[in-house]
């Protein structure tokens, strides 16, 4: 029997802990979150390493680093409704349901989408709603957002994402520049369309399509 508990315990300090993520409410959520649930049954014991994994559809869930700086970067509070872009496995939904009020995720792929329901359901996750469709329009009828993550990196800041923000509200995504990098990027909202934008580093994700 693998002792999954012991591997995450492992896993958030060698590798959230040890890069320096020191958000409490975000070692505590990866902490409690059961990853090998969220992978095909063939990688579960691979669940805990420090990489992403294929998850079908040629997608992948993200490195467990990647989703805890998103989230430490989002400054989140438990009364926050959050905006996940490309539910995937649903395991940066789940992330986000245990610290967040509400989380609204969207994949465009339907059978993504509907195992990672299952799976949040399984999980006792009942603060998340899964929606089909286009996430660059965001999600307009659950608007507005106190934090919108993608997890697929686009060209450009969608412009719906900033309309859908309340003021003081926070965009965590991945942009693609020509030539291939990948920049982690959060912009902060003002109010009346203003925007400020920070750098977290270079990142390496699957295109927004
Ligand atoms: N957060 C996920 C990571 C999934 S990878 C996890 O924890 O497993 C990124 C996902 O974004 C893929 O499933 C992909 O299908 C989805 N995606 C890409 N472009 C999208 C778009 N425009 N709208 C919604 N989902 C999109």
């Amino acid at each position: 029997m693998v002792d999954f508990q012991e591997l995450r315990r492992r896993m958030v300090m060698r590798d959230i802990v040890g890069r320096g993520i020191r958000t409490a409410s975000v070692l505590e959520a990866i902490g409690r979150v059961p990853r090998e649930d969220f992978v095909p049954d063939e990688l579960r014991k691979a669940a805990y390493d420090d990489m992403p994994l294929p998850i079908g559809d040629g997608q992948t869930i993200s490195q467990p680093y990647i989703v805890a700086l998103m989230i430490e970067a989002a400054h989140l509070g438990p009364d926050d409704t959050v905006l996940d872009i490309g539910t995937g496995s649903g395991y940066a939904a789940a992330v986000l349901a245990e610290i967040a009020h509400r989380v609204i995720s969207v994949e465009r792929i339907a059978g993504l989408a509907a195992a990672a329901t299952k799976r949040l359901a399984t999980a006792g996750y009942h603060n998340v709603t899964v929606i089909v469709g286009d996430g660059t329009a965001g999600a307009a009828q659950h608007a507005p957002f106190d934090a919108i993550l993608a997890a697929a990196a686009g060209v450009e800041v969608p412009k719906a994402w900033v309309q859908q923000l309340v003021p003081g509200g926070r965009i965590v995504l991945p942009l693609s520049y020509p030539g291939g990098e990948q920049e982690l990027i959060r912009i902060t909202s003002h109010g009346d369309g203003e925007t400020t934008r920070q750098s977290l580093g270079a990142v390496r994700f699957v295109p927004l399509v």
